[in-house]
């Protein structure tokens, strides 16, 4: 075992390190495709963290019946689980090791992973750094507030502590607001989480919600409108159905919500971008409703569900809406073709012409078609910064741990951590600002943070590339 060890040591020293986070090469087998490994807590490992591994395969490879192994073996030989891969929807398999590693016993340095795939045969190494415990990751730890209506959840020390009363009477007006209109409530009460950091544009829901409340927000949702969408969703799916397309389930959230990020006029948005030659077909939307352009996506559902229930009544809508089958052919709009012949005797097709029609004589100002270009701007560029500076953040690879074992256990860095170099927090404030002129209608001035961020972007290099720096040195001060 030692020699074996000595061995891996040589390996080590004659090649260059991989590194978590990048796509598996430098120690791969010939024979074996290209994974991608990610850890969290992220941008890196410490000692004490409980660490947790999803392992991506390469788009258009079919891993059903496969799985997974993963060991520690160097400075110490350990097995630490195995893992199914499952797919992915419109994204590659993955397989996922929640909590798999504690970490507390192993000393800081260097670490490789093996990681195994069954019964394909493949096997490939991975090297990481753990280093040594930050000092201001400390004494931080999730309390909890029990309403009514919901378990309200957060970490000490941060943003949502210092304004808990503001987020518990958010939290209570929204879920009875969204109760009323969606005529159901919870038979339990629901959990919010509030997190100090930002995923993805700021909120999702499962059996809890997950709500971004970080010191600087430069997603700049509104705490409302957040809230309500995402409790929508949790109402939604107790009222159910054979099969919810996203092009409905998220067209509601935001309808029943009145906007997606702020209160506004989608209709009016919508008939915007339809001028702008920004429109979606309806079709393509609905088979590939999370992939399209994110902003028109949700405007052009919001609206869709708005025209539905302007024509039809809203129970007719959710009528409509819950008798949805799964289709035969996987794809959302045969779903939605089927049950709108069903239910209001018009083919899907048919529809999109009497929507798009209808959108043609809606009337929008010259402001309001600029904001919704800037909004499409600006969240894009959101997204790459995350792409690139904080990849755990964009909403594609964001990881939830819905499960409240995460908090029982006390585990906090995987919220608590996150990229804060001085890139990092120089974009996100340009963001945060931009965001803000954009709700205040300074759209000259948000152009102009947004062209900044845009030139700056390509000359950053990404978060792998990026060296080691846990402390956080502030460059703002409050
Ligand atoms: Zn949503």
């Amino acid at each position: 075992m030692i020699l074996m060890q000595w061995l891996i040591l040589l390996v080590l020293i004659l090649q260059p390190l991989g590194q978590v986070g990048a796509p598996a090469d430098a120690l791969q087998e010939a024979s074996a495709p290209s994974f991608i490994v990610r850890s969290e807590p992220s941008p890196y490992l410490a000692v004490g963290d409980i660490a947790s591994f999803e392992v991506t395969a390469p788009p258009g490879l079919d891993l059903s019946e496969h799985s997974v192994t993963l060991s520690v073996i160097h400075p110490f030989i350990q097995e630490l689980g195995r893992a199914d891969f499952f797919p992915g929807g419109d994204r590659p398999f993955r397989a996922r090791f929640p909590f798999v590693w504690d970490t507390g016993a192993a000393g800081a340095g260097t670490i490789m992973l093996q990681f195994s795939v069954t019964p394909a045969g493949w096997s490939w190494t991975e090297v990481i750094r753990l280093h040594s415990p930050p000092p201001q990751e400390t004494d931080q730890q999730w309390a909890v507030v029990q309403l009514d209506c919901c378990t309200v959840h957060y970490v000490t020390g941060t943003r949502a502590e210092r304004e808990l009363d503001l987020l518990i009477s958010v939290s209570e007006e929204q879920v009875l607001k969204a109760s009323e209109r969606m005529q159901t409530v919870l038979p339990e009460p629901v959990n919010i989480i509030f997190l100090p950091r930002v995923i993805g544009h700021g909120g999702f829901a499962g059996q809890e919600l997950f709500i971004s409340y970080p010191d600087v927000n430069y997603t700049n949702l509104n705490l409302e409108v957040v809230l309500h969408h995402e409790i929508v969703h949790r109402l939604d799916r107790e009222l159910g159905g054979p099969y919810r397309p996203s092009i409905f389930v998220e067209g509601l959230a935001v309808y029943l919500s009145e906007g997606h990020y702020q209160e506004e006029d989608l209709v009016a948005r919508s008939a915007a971008l339809l001028d702008l030659g920004l429109y979606l077909p309806l079709q393509d939307l609905a088979n590939n409703f999370y992939p399209s352009q994110h902003e028109s996506g949700y405007m052009l559902a919001g609206a869709l569900v708005h025209y539905l229930v302007e024509m039809h009544g809203y129970e007719a809508f959710d009528r409509f809406y819950r008798s949805i089958q799964p289709p035969q052919d996987g794809r959302d709009a045969t779903a939605i073709d089927l049950a709108l012949q069903q239910n209001f005797a018009i083919t899907f097709a048919a529809l999109e012409e009497q929507f798009i029609a209808w959108l043609e004589e809606q009337p929008f100002d010259a402001d309001e078609q600029t904001n919704v270009r800037l909004t499409i701007e600006l969240y894009d560029t959101l997204r790459e910064y995350q792409q690139r500076l904080d990849p755990s953040a964009y909403f594609r690879n964001v990881w939830l741990f819905p499960d409240p074992a995460n908090r029982e256990r006390g585990i906090v860095t995987n919220w608590t951590r996150w990229p804060r170099y001085p890139q990092n927090q120089v974009i996100e404030r340009l963001l945060e600002a931009a965001g803000q002129d954009l709700v205040a209608g300074r759209y000259i001035s948000a152009e102009v943070r947004l062209d900044f961020i845009r030139a700056m972007l390509p000359g950053i290099p990404t978060l792998i590339e990026l060296p080691y720096q846990p402390q956080f040195v502030p460059l703002f001060i409050e």
